[in-house]
């Protein structure tokens, strides 16, 4: 293995195994590990044409004794069974989830980054219609697989707040797919991403599509907002997608900071009620937020360089429990020896 473990990204490696199982004939075959990182799909294939397909992401954690943690697996097995509902495809059952994530971290061993490195291996879930078809109607198959890839501490040296944008774009309607984990949303935010990156901020805010006055999400994170008076808030709304970071978090600022914690409205005519604020989810597990450029202003939380005090406390913690240094505190932690 000749990978740099303290410089690694967030790119596409190719890891030797991934889990690949079909649903064919109203069953699931029993799976199993393949080399071969190229699917073969019909060309009419639902996922291609109409989107039918959803995802989860999620990280293996190597511990301090070389054991190696899965957090809350069985969140990201049921919020997939909730986006394949949504779509009208193939439940994959919780045990076989879990089962097929364990296999691939398993049989991936040499590349979950070492302790201390900050890396950790992104696991990526997907579930996909397949199959002969192309009227506007579900998939006749459905394959599921997980395949995975070291990835790299999203701040190397400490965490740093960044500047968002609020967009004029939604990225999901009040009742449509927002609450999913579907490719569908992505595709609708590259745009609205672009544009902000365009202008130099890290990422858009997007708001709630009905009336455009509350902060709803990142478009791939979760905002949370802590109050002056100490609350940890964090928005609700049906068009979210439901973060496990963020309901971590949530637990996490009530649990072991003894802050009030609430999801409630976040208004975006009230932002100077928060010192600071963050986006969160699996991937960067919190980015705080330096400053949002609205339309008529530019409001800065705690601080444009440094990230303030509550945000780092409650990185700290859950890094510490994801790593194994800290005390699982709510059956979150589902541990690997190899
Ligand atoms: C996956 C995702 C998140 C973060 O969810 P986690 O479970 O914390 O990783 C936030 N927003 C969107 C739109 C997402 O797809």
């Amino acid at each position: 293995m000749t990978l740099d473990w303290n410089n690694l990204g967030f790119d596409y490696i190719k890891t030797p195994f991934r889990y690949i199982s079909m649903w064919k004939d109203g069953q699931w075959d029993d799976g199993k590990l393949t080399e071969d990182n190229v699917l073969h799909l019909h060309e009419g294939s639902a996922a291609l044409h109409y989107g039918q397909q959803c995802f989860e992401g999620l990280k293996a954690y190597r511990c301090k004794d070389g054991s190696i943690n899965l957090f809350r697996v069985d969140e990201n097995a049921k919020r997939m069974n909730r986006s394949a509902k949504r779509l009208l495809m193939a439940e994959v059952p919780e045990e076989k989830f879990i089962q097929a994530v364990e296999e691939v971290v398993k049989a991936n061993e040499a590349f979950v980054p070492p302790y201390g490195s900050g890396g950790t291996l992104y696991i990526r879930p997907l579930l996909i219609g397949v199959g002969q078809g192309i009227g506007v109607h579900p998939a006749p198959e459905y394959l599921f697989t997980v395949f995975c890839m070291p990835v790299g501490a999203y701040f190397k040296g400490g965490l740093v707040p960044t500047n968002f944008i609020v967009s004029d774009y939604d990225r999901a309607a009040p009742q449509g797919t927002g609450a999913i984990k579907v490719g569908g949303n992505y595709a609708a935010s590259l745009l609205p991403g672009e544009e902000a990156k365009e202008r130099s901020f890290s990422d858009c805010i997007y708001l709630d599509p009905a009336t455009h006055t509350k902060i709803e999400e990142v478009g791939s994170a979760n905002f949370f907002g802590i109050t002056k008076d100490d609350r940890f808030v964090t928005p609700l709304s049906p068009s979210i997608l439901p973060s496990i970071t963020k309901y971590s978090l949530l637990y996490l600022a009530e649990h072991n900071l003894g802050l009030e914690a609430a999801e409630e409205d976040v208004y975006l005519d009230s932002l100077d009620q928060y010192k600071e604020a963050g986006a969160c989810g699996t991937a960067a597990v919190i980015s705080p937020i330096g400053g949002i450029q609205t339309q008529d202003e530019f409001h800065v939380f705690y601080s444009e360089t440094e990230v303030g005090p509550v945000t780092q406390k409650l990185y700290d913690e859950l890094t510490g429990i994801q790593f194994g240094d800290l005390p699982d505190p709510a059956d979150w932690i589902r541990n690997i020896t190899v």
